[in-house]
């Protein structure tokens, strides 16, 4: 097997027509015999990284990783490609390993993954001196980093079986997770030479990110999974009780769940993760204790039904969704009982044999991490690059691909009763939190309206006929304004913010938000039409028929995106077959009848499925213009940051419009000079130029939790009627 080109061992075992990002690059290093260290996002694609040398070169290579219980479904995965492979780990009895060290030796495995504590034992040290071992992957490598959140003490060993082989071989590392230290750890503790060093960034662009404020949380779970009909997903709450009441809900609406938490029975627990990763069960409700070694890859959507302590949690937790590439979605619901439960459990988290000093530091981080998480929750702005700056990768560029981004909405003249709101503050002499204000505002009987006899304030149900979630999204959009500030301790008070002064002045107006919803995105091309998508929910029948009778994961089998890319080839013969992205030779021998039956089974019914050869006919979505009667509905207001000018222009736009996005703005405005793009550590930014000032674009200088600073641009009345003039001069161009 040695000497093959890695493009061709991707196509012929893999499937696939080309490398993703950083794919060739780590791989082509790792050929030349550079150490090289890789840290791609989740789904990224590291496997591919060190399986494709792996067969490229002679001898074999030992993958490291510390998820004993994902060994089994990599090495199923690979024997189903034609790869031979396999594992040794506690697992298996010591006959078997004995059985299989005898194999390897014969050359019958290419790639063996291993359990770090196994490395320095006897049988292994000599079996490794037996045999010529070409690389050492380590997966998951940022378990040798005492910084990382999942430090193993077996991975401190590694470097103590590297330097007892023969002859050092390649070494590879590879991580979705590492800071700055992690990465630093990883190449120091492993003495890895003159390293190549990939790093791929965090973010995972098939995921859409979206909160929502919710107060009736399990009727936005039943629409949403009404609306996903037979997706997987996870939804994770933060205590067992909660996942028991959510459990209950959905099956008393007949909904097919599984449930999991430490509180249940080691069997009931296997049984349901088995069920869930099987597709028996396609939605499970769990607290975070699931997903640990869970490499399921068609996971559709992650809904948290409470918000998390952390962004690094959250981000672990949403990012189970999609690892096979597809559109998936990461929807949290947020209200403000979440943050008192979070915060109480921190306040109240028993330190064992530690000093006082040493938790009192614990709980500040905590505190710390718990503001940024809430922080997440009540942003207006793009909550992907809340994430990434989180993680210290800063941009200010918006994605257009997040729940915020995609938000339309209108204003409305709120000044009335932001004033109420602001009169009742100051009657509480800023004393109370968000829950008394509101309760008092609505005209409320609680217990602590009483106690703390707001009852007789004059603003006491000024706002008794607004609904509670209303007045809840007022307080928190002035907060955003400036108007109001919420302090950072325990108790969260509200109080005057810097902007309250502007309020003085009689005529000075409050505009809030209404009717938000979310934009649909543009239908675009990887969407499945109905018919392919009934014959797509029978390819899944087959791989499900398939998964039973082989007892593996049916995502083994085939990937959802290879699934839905058959659907839409509706493939009939050998070579067509081989086009469907994910399908490699030895799958196409052993599976291509079983798929290809179904789909001509189906094409006799429905001949149209299958794709004509000639144009298709799609009607054509122009670039957008804006007509001069729709430029008169444009709301000039004196500054507008990039998402409320996307948003007002969206509103207003022709259907046969694509959608305005933030990024066609800096485009527009760094072609006539008024912006310009500057990087700073490898991160792209936009900022104004002299002429952006001079006529309105104003660069709001920020830093970065990470120090770097970058800015934050908004736009003037000048610089609005400039677009909007480009906008209506572009529709000729474009109609014609
Ligand atoms: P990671 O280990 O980085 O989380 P995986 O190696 O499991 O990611 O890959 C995620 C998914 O992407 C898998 O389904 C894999 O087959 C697919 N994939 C990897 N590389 C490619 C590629 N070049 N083209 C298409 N799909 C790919």
């Amino acid at each position: 097997m040695s000497c093959m080109n890695p493009n061709t061992v991707l196509r012929n075992y893999y499937g696939y027509s080309s490398f993703r990002e950083g794919q060739f690059e780590i791989i082509s290093n790792i050929l030349n015999g550079k150490d090289t260290l890789a840290i791609m996002p989740t789904g990224g694609g590291k496997s591919i990284c060190f399986q494709i040398p792996a067969l490229c070169m002679s001898g074999i290579t030992l993958v490291i990783s510390p998820l004993i219980s994902l060994m089994k479904d990599q090495v199923d995965a690979l024997n189903t490609m034609g790869i031979h492979a396999a594992y040794i780990n506690s697992l298996l009895k010591e006959a078997q390993i004995n059985k299989a060290l005898q194999n390897a030796k014969q050359g019958a495995y290419k790639i063996i993954y291993v359990a770090p504590e196994r490395l320095n034992t006897p049988s292994f040290l000599s079996f490794v001196e037996a045999v010529e071992i070409s690389m050492i992957t380590v997966d998951e490598a940022h378990c040798i980093s005492q910084w990382g959140q999942d430090f193993r003490p077996s991975y401190l060993k590694i470097l103590e079986f590297i330097e007892k082989l023969p002859k050092r071989p390649i070494l590879s590392c590879f991580t979705a997770t590492a800071t700055k230290e992690v990465r630093e750890d990883i190449l120091c503790i492993l003495k890895l030479q003159n390293p190549f060093v990939q790093i791929n960034g965090f973010d995972r662009k098939n995921l859409f990110f979206q909160v929502e404020h919710r107060k009736n949380k399990n009727r936005f779970l039943l629409d949403y999974i009404q609306k996903h009909k037979g997706e997987s997903g996870i939804i994770y709450c933060s205590t067992r009780k909660n996942v028991e009441n959510v459990y209950e809900f959905l099956r008393e609406e007949h909904i097919q769940v599984g449930r999991y938490h430490a509180g249940m029975g080691i069997e009931d627990r296997k049984k349901e993760q088995d069920d869930f990763i099987q597709d028996r069960t396609s939605i499970i409700v769990a607290t975070n204790a699931f997903g640990m070694g869970i490499d399921k890859s068609n996971v559709r959507f992650v809904i948290h039904y409470n918000m998390p302590s952390c962004i690094e949690n959250y981000y672990q937790e949403a990012g189970r969704a999609g690892r096979d590439g597809e559109k998936s979605n990461c929807i949290l619901l947020y209200s403000g009982q979440d943050s008192v439960i979070q915060r109480f459990l921190i306040e109240n988290k028993v330190f064992n044999e530690q000093d006082e000093e040493i938790s009192a530091a614990i709980k500040e981080k905590d505190l710390l991490r718990l503001k940024k998480m809430e922080s997440y929750c009540q942003t207006e702005n793009c909550l992907r690059n809340f994430i990434l700056n989180y993680f210290g990768q800063v941009t200010n560029i918006s994605c257009d691909n997040c729940g915020n981004c995609l938000k339309v909405y209108e204003t409305e003249d709120r000044s009335e009763e932001a004033r109420t709101i602001l009169n009742c503050i100051y009657e509480a002499n800023q004393r109370y939190g968000v829950n008394v204000i509101i309760q008092t505002l609505r005209g409320s009987q609680s217990e602590k309206v009483k106690q703390y006899h707001t009852n007789t304030y004059r603003t006491y149900g000024k706002l008794k006929d607004v609904k509670e979630d209303i007045v809840r999204e007022w307080i928190y959009q002035l907060i955003q304004q400036g108007y109001i500030r919420q302090t950072e301790d325990s108790y969260r008070v509200l109080q005057f913010g810097p902007k309250m002064k502007e309020l003085k002045h009689p005529n000075a107006k409050v505009f809030l938000r209404k009717n938000e919803q979310i934009q649909e995105k543009e239908e675009n091309s990887d969407k499945l039409n109905t018919l392919q998508y009934s014959l797509f929910l029978l390819l899944k029948e087959t791989r499900l028929k398939i998964a039973r009778e082989e007892g593996k994961p049916p995502y083994i089998i085939f990937g959802d995106a290879t699934l839905k890319d058959m659907a839409k080839k509706a493939p009939t013969n050998t070579l067509e077959f081989l086009k469907v992205s994910g399908v490699g030779e030895v799958k196409e021998k052993k599976y291509g009848k079983s798929f290809r039956d179904v789909i001509l089974h189906f094409a006799m019914e429905h001949p149209e499925i299958k794709p004509s050869k000639k144009g298709k006919k799609t009607t054509k979505m122009v670039p957008f213009y804006l007509t001069q009667e729709q430029a008169k509905e444009f709301l000039y207001q004196e500054e507008m940051t990039g998402l409320e000018i996307k948003g007002a222009l969206n509103m207003i736009k022709s259907s046969n419009c694509k959608d305005f996005l933030v990024k066609d703005i800096a485009d527009y405005f760094e072609s006539i000079g008024w912006l310009e793009k500057y990087v700073v550590d490898n991160h792209v930014f936009l900022k104004t130029t002299q002429l952006g000032l001079e006529h309105g674009i104003l660069n709001e200088e920020k830093i970065s939790k990470k120090g770097i600073p970058y800015s934050a641009l908004s736009y003037g009345k000048e610089a609005q009627e400039k677009l909007i003039q480009y906008l209506i001069s572009i529709r000729k161009e474009n109609i014609e």
